[in-house]
């Protein structure tokens, strides 16, 4: 590969690009190949994609084989890493690619049931070795292959869910920060359950009271984990499958005052605006508004329209906790889009905490695209 692709190597980064490669060798689909510079120096060991954009995935620095221990390897010390950062649930993420050097390949563990999704070529045609490894590692009674994902289109991967091993239980259902969850591991969105803000809901327990409003609440996150604290939760999404869970986990867990609403957050943000509602507490966890960089202004004019609104419908003293979870939108420019929007709606707005994913989703230096959520706790002063 060329100079340029060299330099991100060594600059920490494990992705090098088509264009930047010169020669393919004999490589065959998703091979584990040797990756030498233009003056035939050694670089490390990647996974080599045929057909995707991002044609290397650096595995190691070194010539390495990448078999069943080379995998348990990595993925045991992903799991070292997980045994001291996570806390208070059976639901945590074991594996997330990049981060973990792993490219390609995200593991979460639900008690004991696991789910992974193999995003590449080479972790593709690594599965059965991983599964192998999970068993070894986890015992577990069910992995489910949530293969589903559009970037696999990318690489020529069919889009599938497949049970990998053993059987799916009737109900799957985990602790999370002392809450009884329900989990969907062959259809929910992203399973259902949002193990990325498993922190930041604490935070916004923390903070909230009085009524608040969760918009984009999905099974119900944010809303049942500050329901304890609250008068009230008035918890929307468009999405009907997703509120039946939410009710399910609300019932579950004998929480009663979360009100469950079908409809689209923009339009019912105007409407409480118009009907003059104010909440003490707001919730704003969208859906990824860049998933591309040729989106991101589009995306900003996004954040700044919903926060607008959200704004407007606090009282003094009120609490505002906006998330971004669009790797393309850095924090510096959600905090720019919160403060127009904290403008135009003529509020002073000060910043409490600014948070990111929980710590089972690590993020690496030298690798931008590992830190992807944004979670802010605003006040009205
Ligand atoms: N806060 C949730 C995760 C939100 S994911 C949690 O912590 O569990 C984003 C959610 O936004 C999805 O559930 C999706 O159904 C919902 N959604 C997308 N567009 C919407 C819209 N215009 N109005 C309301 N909900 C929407």
């Amino acid at each position: 590969m060329n100079r340029k692709a060299a330099g991100r190597v060594a600059s920490g980064h494990p992705w090098i690009f088509s264009s930047d490669v010169v020669d393919r060798g004999d490589a065959t689909p998703g091979d584990a190949v040797r990756v030498v510079d233009q003056g035939g120096r050694l670089l490390g060991t990647a996974h080599y994609s045929s057909i995707s954009l991002i044609t290397l995935r650096m595995l190691s620095r070194r010539a390495q084989a990448v078999d069943n221990a080379f995998l348990l390897d990595r993925l045991q010390a992903a799991e070292d890493h997980r045994r001291l950062v996570v806390q208070g649930t059976g639901a945590y993420r074991v594996a997330f690619g990049e981060a973990d050097q792993l490219p390609g390949l995200v593991v979460d563990r639900y008690g004991d049931c696991l789910v992974m999704q193999t995003l590449d070529q080479g972790m593709d045609r690594q599965s059965a070795a991983i599964v192998e490894c999970l068993v070894e590692m986890f015992a577990p009674r069910l992995i489910v292959a949530r293969n589903d994902v559009a970037v696999r289109s990318r690489e020529g991967l069919p889009l599938e869910t497949r049970v990998v091993y053993g059987q799916v239980p009737e109900d799957i259902r985990v602790m999370m920060n002392g809450l009884r969850l329900q989990v969907d591991l062959m259809g929910g969105q992203k399973t259902g359950i949002f193990l990325d803000q498993r922190e930041n809901y604490l935070a916004a327990a923390r903070w909230a009271r009085g009524k608040a409003l969760d918009c984009f609440t999905c099974t119900g996150g944010f809303a049942l984990h500050m329901a304890a604290q609250c008068e009230t939760v008035e918890a929307v999404d468009s999405s009907a499958a997703a509120l039946q869970t939410a009710r399910t986990n609300a019932e579950a867990n004998g929480i009663s005052n979360v009100h469950l609403l079908e409809a689209n957050a923009f339009d019912l943000l105007a409407g409480h605006a118009a009907a003059g509602r104010r909440f003490q507490t707001i919730v704003l966890d969208p859906p990824a508004f860049a998933k591309s960089r040729s989106a991101v202004d589009g995306a900003l004019r996004g954040y700044r329209e919903i926060n607008l609104r959200g704004l407007k419908l606090l009282e003094p003293g009120g609490i505002l906790v906006t998330c971004s979870c669009s790797h393309h939108v850095a924090e510096a420019m959600l905090l720019e889009a919160v403060a127009q929007a904290s403008l135009d709606a003529n509020r002073t707005v000060r910043v409490l905490e600014r948070r990111t994913q929980a710590l089972d989703h690590p993020i690496l230096l030298t690798v931008p695209e590992t830190h992807y959520l944004k979670c802010l706790v605003l006040q009205v002063v």
